[in-house]
């Protein structure tokens, strides 16, 4: 079937708006008519080359939309329904068996750009296969092919543009706060960096209950939107970032969580944690080989812990439907941070993002 997408021709683009067709869903497949979708911090990593990403290709994976057809098979949704689209996962693996989906051991086929189990491709331009299936969607097009795993059903007035971001940037944040690192009331928490995911964090750990949010983030409008947000503290990221937080905290925070991937302040994590504090790291670092050095004694002396997060641990069957019910009972107000701009005006509103115009860009598909 026909559709429109925003391709992308070489690395850092532009994208450009082009014809392309998208093949009828298979077994499991959902054809889903994008609506709305949410510009990711990782559609921008991947968009830069640095992680080998194949041209030209798709990304896009924060969809929303309406059902257009189903392949065999699928029960959950039909043509007609609202549907918000998330990564996708095999559920037959051990991780999937464990309810950790974002772990499951066939997540890079499943949601890297991969053509289908039987090599045919989902999306084609005047016949040749386009680098597609970015998150099992590659939503930043008219049309797109997810599986019955990777769609949720929304009820059917719910707002699109409004809920799209929830399918990445909000779910790992929030759940980076309230799912990886369990964050109790009364816990202090700082995080690193005051994008989409940052700010969903924040929102996360208010929902906790978290008796300090010390957020660190350099552009000052950030800040200012932060503890609009709620943060108690908030620092610029400038010098000694562990001492500042000691400063504030003398014993250290429980919990640092990293949305940056800026690895001169991720360094200084685990020197701003207390003891038994935990460091869990999900910003996408700029580059393949980032490392990050420990020392092993102040690990072990401190009982510390540090983890890698993909996506805020989430279980998207369990854990959307409770985010959006903290949306709708206000508690999870991304309006306040995200800007609508038509697919046409992608590249601009990328451009916004760099610039800091705006946190989360919703892109609308008509
Ligand atoms: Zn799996
Ligand atoms: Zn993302």
């Amino acid at each position: 079937m026909k559709a429109t997408a925003a391709v992308l021709n070489q690395a850092n683009g532009p994208f450009s708006l082009e014809a392309v067709d998208v093949a009828d869903p298979q077994a499991g497949e959902v054809r889903v008519a994008i609506k709305a979708v949410g510009i990711c911090h990782s559609d921008l990593v991947i968009a830069s080359g640095a992680m080998g990403l194949q041209f030209p290709a798709v990304l896009g994976h924060e969809g929303a939309g309406i059902v257009e057809s189903v392949g065999a098979g699928v029960s959950s949704v039909k043509p007609g329904d609202k549907v918000l689209l998330t990564f996708n996962s095999c559920g037959a693996c051990a991780p999937c068996g464990h309810h950790e989906p974002a772990y499951c051991n066939h997540f890079v086929p499943l949601n890297m750009l991969a053509v289908r189990a039987d090599g045919s491709t989902r999306v084609t331009r005047e016949g040749q296969p386009l680098a597609d299936n970015f998150f099992g969607q590659s939503s930043f097009a008219s049309l797109s092919i997810a599986n019955e795993r990777n769609v949720l059903k929304l009820d059917a007035d719910a707002d699109l543009a409004a809920l799209a971001p929830l399918g990445c940037g909000v779910q790992t944040g929030a759940g980076g706060v309230l799912r990886s690192l369990a964050a109790k009331a009364g816990e202090t928490l700082v995080v690193l960096g005051a994008g989409a995911v940052g700010l969903s964090a924040l929102l996360g750990a208010r929902i906790a209950g978290c008796s300090a949010i010390i957020v660190v983030e350099p552009q000052e409008g950030r800040r200012v939107l932060a503890t609009q947000l709620g943060a108690t503290h908030v620092l610029d990221g400038q010098g000694d970032v562990a001492a500042a937080v000691r400063g504030i905290l003398p014993e250290g925070a429980d919990m640092v969580l990293d949305t940056s991937g800026f690895m001169p302040v991720v360094q200084q994590s685990v020197n701003m944690i207390a003891n038994r504090g935990r460091v869990g790291l999900l910003g996408v670092p700029g580059s393949l080989d980032a490392a990050l050095s420990v020392p092993v004694l102040q690990l072990l002396t401190q009982g510390a812990t540090v983890r890698g997060i993909v996506e805020g641990d989430s279980d998207p069957a369990v854990f959307l439907p409770e985010l959006i019910a903290h949306h709708k009972a206000g508690r999870l107000p991304i309006e306040t941070f995200s800007k609508t701009y038509r697919l046409d005006q992608i590249n601009e509103a990328i451009a916004d993002s760099h610039q800091g115009k705006c946190v989360k860009a919703v892109l609308i598909v008509d």
